[in-house]
């Protein structure tokens, strides 16, 4: 899969419901609606268009949402996706997790083959993590991310630095996350979806929160890459790797390598456009996979060149209406 501007699409991040156990303020509104569960793709539905783009070129597929292990059944899909790699032509398998589940699914997706998960962490202050997430629990966190780590699994913090809650915390979040062997990935909050909070009142630009770190710590630039659209600094005094999503301030589209699925079978080409392709007709309307695949094509020969994201007085309403636990983040 080639798309217009010749970048290859290699990367599939599903989306496996919108439903989710956490309503962090940046995300979702207190009293969220979600969709009705008959417009939800069946797990067997998600796994065969799943298989259809692995046949198609799909090297890395992210298992994200809403809150994915909310969902029921998926730690089956997560089985049965982890059958295809190798062989089946997946070389990644990984997850994006809130981590309120982990403690009791970690031995499972070590043993689905899942070698590296994202878990969202934006406080280690029990009080700030409950008023982010409007009523989670801290140490249920705490706990899932400590049985990741025991079954093996590579986690990568990824924390959405928000002003006024905790920018001052990153150096703490850093020292922590390094000291358990982890990665930490900061992301500025981007502006998607109507909640009731003011983003600007949010927003806080990383080249800030680089400049501060710099101040304690010896930041060089990494060649490393992954899949994604982080760019990396190695911090010379914590033998880590701190990375930084920057979508406002350093536009990351030209090396964009992926499409996401949502859980009712809209294929986004660009998480900052509205443009959409329905998967979920051709994908019903027959057994044969041949629509399907003509329709996938359709979309990548529309993929735009990137997203118009900003964040200042003139727009203060989102970018794109959805929000991110809809497109999968
Ligand atoms: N529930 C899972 C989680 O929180 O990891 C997976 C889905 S969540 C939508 C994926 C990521 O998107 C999380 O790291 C979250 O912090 C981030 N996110 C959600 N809304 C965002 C926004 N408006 N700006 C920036 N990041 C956002
Ligand atoms: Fe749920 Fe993740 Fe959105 Fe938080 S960021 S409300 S955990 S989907």
């Amino acid at each position: 899969m080639i798309d217009p501007f010749g970048r290859k699409i290699t990367y599939l991040r599903v989306s496996v419901t919108d439903r989710c156990d956490l309503r962090c303020v940046y995300c979702m509104a207190e009293q969220q609606t979600f969709l009705p569960k008959a417009e939800v793709l069946t797990l067997e539905e998600i796994e065969r268009l799943c298989a259809v783009f692995l046949r198609k070129g799909t090297e890395t597929i992210r298992i994200t949402g809403g809150e994915p292990l909310v969902r029921r059944g998926v730690i089956g899909l997560i089985e049965r996706l982890g059958s295809r790699l190798g062989a089946g032509g997946l070389k990644e398998l990984t997850l994006t997790t809130n981590g309120t589940q982990l403690a009791s699914v970690a031995p499972q997706l070590a043993a689905a083959g899942v070698k590296r998960i994202n878990v969202s962490l934006d406080s280690l202050d029990p009080a700030k993590f409950r008023a982010v997430t409007r009523w989670g629990e801290l140490s249920t966190v705490l706990k899932g991310i400590d049985a990741a780590l025991a079954a093996g699994l590579q986690i990568k913090i990824n924390t959405v630095v928000l002003k006024s809650v905790n920018d001052r915390e990153i150096l703490t979040l850093l020292r922590w996350a390094h000291g358990l062997g982890m990665g930490l990935t900061l992301i500025e909050t981007m502006p998607m979806g109507s909640i009731e909070t003011d983003r600007l009142a949010q927003y806080v630009p990383l080249s800030q929160i680089r400049a501060d770190l710099a101040q304690h710590f010896t930041l060089t630039e990494s060649i490393y890459r992954t899949s994604g659209p982080a760019r990396y600094v190695e911090v010379a005094e914590t033998g880590g790797r701190l990375g930084f999503i920057t979508p406002l301030t350093h536009n990351f589209c030209e090396s964009c390598n992926r499409v996401r699925l949502t859980c009712t079978g809209k294929l986004y080409m660009c998480l900052g456009q509205e443009d959409a392709a329905d998967l979920r007709a051709p994908l019903r309307a027959t057994p044969d996979d041949g629509m399907l695949e003509d329709a996938i094509d359709e979309a990548i020969g529309r993929k735009p060149k990137g997203h118009d994201f900003h964040i200042d007085r003139r727009h203060v309403s989102p970018a794109v209406p959805r929000p991110m636990s809809l497109t999968g983040g």
